[in-house]
């Protein structure tokens, strides 16, 4: 049969690619069919990744922008909590490097691909899956869905599409920042119940946003007007851009020989919307489960257990947070800034406890120390 894959992956974004090399590493016929015309073109996206991640999944390198060492929270009137490493934690990437570099290498280990193919639908043909996009069709024992936020295949399986969602809303703007250091802002002002940042892309410009309940930009162009006075609104203003981002997972991501893997999955951290790290756990699971299966006819439903059980408990801490963040107000942050800053052993004790892509330990530890602070039960 002509064009039949062992596996076709829709989405070439970094957990499609990455989970197309791997599986194209261990020997099986890949293709990675992609909508648009140019892999990682006009992607919105901070491209904060930690350095255990990029070594964890040899990422590439040459997406880096700059290597971040220090951060700080900031209280809605400016008093400051920082924290330095004395090494990098975290690299900023250019995604639209990042991804193609991930392209580039997953083609150099055998990755077909077709660009410029929107799939339109996936059908059960027999033993196999047809897959159709652009009045052509293809075929696969199997098939990844790595469509990120594009619900669209998924719901007509019936797997659904995340519970809920928040919003991204990011710029990058020519301001001056040390290039190794991310400041969080909290407060109603800028983000009500979230946070706002600023992430360096070096020393004279930064990415500067927001996650948010809804896709409102005045928060952001008041929090940069009042940060950034130099900057020039009217023309940054119709530079914001938003997206929606997966607020916890979907209810299934295994029918027969089909998973859905990465944002498509919801498989994305609820307390800041990072999707790269985890997306990428849950693909070496799901290439696992996916070689059992070609190889020896394994069923994929331990995929589905296995990255839940890995991720719901960050899921449901991170929900937890949110939703206690939302009932603070900013007299309490105040308080709360104020006294940890007169016990600086605070800082030291709750520092060891961060894990940059791993949260619930750091954040259960703080909800326990500070529930009398918040005044919440
Ligand atoms: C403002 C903002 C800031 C963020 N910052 C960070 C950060 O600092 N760190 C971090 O880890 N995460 C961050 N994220 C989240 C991160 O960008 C996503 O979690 C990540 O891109 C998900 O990767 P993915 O491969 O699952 O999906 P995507 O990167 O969305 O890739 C999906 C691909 O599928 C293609 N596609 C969709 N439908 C079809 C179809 N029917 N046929 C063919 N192709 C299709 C799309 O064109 C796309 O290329 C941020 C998100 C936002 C909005």
């Amino acid at each position: 049969m002509r064009h039949l894959y062992d596996v076709i992956i829709i989405g070439g974004g970094p957990v499609g690619l990455y989970t197309a090399k791997k599986l194209a590493q261990k020997g099986f016929k890949i293709c990675v069919i992609e909508r648009k015309t140019r892999v990682g073109e006009g992607v919105l996206c901070t491209g904060l990744i930690s350095k255990e991640g990029f070594e964890r999944f040899s990422l590439p390198v040459e997406s880096i922008l700059t290597q971040i060492k220090s951060f700080a929270f900031n209280s809605p009137k400016g008093q400051r909590l920082e924290y330095s490493y004395s090494a990098p934690f975290a690299f900023v990437v250019n995604r639209e490097i990042f991804d193609y570099k991930l392209f580039e290498s997953a083609i150099k280990d055998g990755v077909e691909y077709k660009l410029g193919v929107m799939v339109r639908s996936i059908d059960k043909d027999g033993r196999f899956y047809a897959i159709y996009g652009n009045d052509r069709k293809w075929w696969a024992r199997s098939v990844v869905i790595a469509t990120g936020n594009n619900y669209r295949l998924q719901k007509n399986l019936g797997l659904g599409k995340p519970p809920g969602f928040l919003y991204g809303l990011q710029v990058e703007l020519p301001v001056n920042v040390d290039e190794t250091n991310i400041e969080i802002y909290l407060g109603k002002d800028y983000a009500p119940g979230s946070f706002a940042w600023v992430v360096p892309v070096n020393h004279r410009g930064a990415r500067i946003g927001t996650i948010l309940n809804d896709a409102d930009s005045e928060y952001l162009k008041r929090f940069i007007k009042e940060k950034f006075d130099s900057v020039d609104m009217e023309l940054e203003r119709n530079r914001i851009n938003s997206k929606p981002i997966a607020y916890g997972p979907i209810k299934k991501s295994v029918q027969d020989r089909i998973i859905v893997v990465g944002e498509a999955a919801g498989q994305v951290k609820t307390t800041t919307g990072g999707g790269i790290f985890t997306g990428l756990l849950c693909a070496d699971i799901a290439i696992n489960y996916l070689e059992q299966a070609l190889k020896k006819n394994r069923p994929l439903d331990g995929y589905e257990v296995e990255w839940r059980s890995a991720l719901s408990g960050e899921f449901e801490v991170g929900k937890k947070i949110r939703r206690i963040a939302s009932s603070i107000n900013d007299r309490t942050l105040e308080h709360l800034f104020s006294f940890v800053k007169h016990n600086r052993f605070w800082v030291d004790l709750l520092i060891p406890k961060i894990n940059f892509d791993y949260h619930s330990d750091f954040l259960l530890y703080c909800l326990k120390s500070f529930i009398p602070l918040l005044k919440i039960s």
